[in-house]
């Protein structure tokens, strides 16, 4: 079966893991930081903090932006579910803006018109959690400039993202947010096995996300309540849960970092072949917005014809397609919640007719043309 996704382990991945498994630490040592250094400076952003995965640093993030009961954060439906799995375990309410049916982003048009009417109801969202689909960046600037007028805060869920750009600057820089969010597990663009990481240009968002990973427990004296009592000395300050990164893992995405940038041009390469051979197929292929450049984690097509028996037919012929994204609010915990997955048309529409085509970097061309010949047959 060809997978829809794959990681790939060089030696030099292998000798990296292998420094630090011979190493003093396996957790809490100087990996981590180096990792969390060397990715915020890729991004442009003054800070990164690391964290078990990206559902982890999500939660982190809405944490630290003191997200609680009483409060709303809205993000898209067409996610994995953990993108608003967050908001309920803070204890907050979440909702859902419909997607752009260009894009399959959140649309700005929507998340408008929405933010006028919670302004009238005073239901204004504490937090909105923008998804950038596929890899394509959400339009950042547009969601910023709602932000300053109705005084939300944003967290990107760049999960798919990370290598890819908008407005010709990598994504997480957090210009126009507060916090992006990546995830390195292995269908993602580099992995770690299991990791997440939060980039900020807010030091003290850095410092809570960093105190709740790690149990709401700080060693630095100038953040203690009274004077320390010794080297010994630790205090805790609020209630976190143990969400770090392994050196293992960090030192697994040290070495991966390193090959984003050819990962990023090698998906384009292969999604620019996708275009040409595909070019003439009843199917809708991802549309890019000139705004962004995205990293392709995801090749999501459109086909008219009957999903079920196209899809069915692909995994027959041992093309390992997949489907991104159910509706969260489609999802029985979701229904019980009382959420109609209708209440977002644009993105059951979305769903009914998506299949996401196999998309990595080691994908042969041989496999690619396979791809391609059987979605021709499939279509037929
Ligand atoms: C993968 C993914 C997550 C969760 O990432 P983990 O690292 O597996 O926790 C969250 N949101 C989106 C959009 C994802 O694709």
């Amino acid at each position: 079966m060809i997978p829809y996704g794959r990681q790939e382990i060089t030696a030099a991945d292998l000798e990296a893991v292998a420094e630090v498994l011979r190493s003093d630490f396996l957790t809490q040592g100087p990996v981590v930081p180096m990792f969390e250094e060397q990715l915020a400076a890729y991004c442009g952003a003054s800070h990164a903090v690391a964290s078990s995965n990206a559902t982890a640093s999500l939660y982190l993030a809405c944490r630290a932006l003191g997200l609680g009961p009483n409060d709303r954060l809205w993000t898209s439906p067409n996610t994995f579910v953990a993108s608003a799995n967050v908001a309920l375990l803070c204890g907050a309410e979440v909702d859902f803006v419909d997607i752009d049916p260009a894009t399959y982003n959140m649309s700005v048009e929507a998340l408008a018109s929405k933010l006028e009417q919670a302004k009238r109801e005073s239901r204004l969202p504490k937090i909105v959690l923008p998804v950038h689909f596929a890899g394509q960046s959400c339009d950042m600037q547009a969601i910023a400039e709602l932000a300053q007028h109705y005084g939300f805060r944003i967290v990107e869920d760049a999960s798919h993202a990370i290598g890819g750009s908008y407005l010709n600057a990598k994504v997480g820089n957090c210009r126009f947010s507060d916090v992006a969010v990546f995830s390195f597990h292995p269908v993602k663009i580099i992995t770690t096995g299991e990791g997440g990481i939060a980039t900020t240009n807010d030091s003290e968002l850095a410092y809570r996300m960093a105190l709740l990973r790690s149990h709401g427990i700080t060693r630095d004296d100038s953040r203690m309540q009274g004077d320390s009592e010794g080297p010994w000395y630790y205090q805790q300050l609020d209630i976190g849960f143990n969400f770090r990164l392994t050196e293992i893992q960090a030192a697994l995405g040290l070495s991966q970092l390193k090959r984003l940038d050819a990962y990023v041009a090698r998906r384009h390469e292969i999604a620019q072949q996708y275009d040409r051979r595909l070019a003439s197929l009843p199917i809708i292929k991802p549309y890019q917005c000139p705004k962004a450049r995205s990293s392709y984690h995801l090749y999501p097509i459109q086909v008219e014809a009957n999903r079920s028996r196209i899809f069915k037919q692909l995994r027959e012929a041992g093309i390992g397609v997949n489907v991104h994204y159910i509706p969260v609010p489609a999802q029985p915990y979701y229904q019980h919640l009382g959420f109609r997955a209708s209440d977002c048309p644009n993105a059951v529409k979305y769903y009914e007719h998506a299949i996401s085509l196999p998309m990595f970097p080691t994908l042969t061309e041989e496999q690619q043309e396979k791809v391609c010949r059987c979605l021709e047959v499939a279509l037929q």
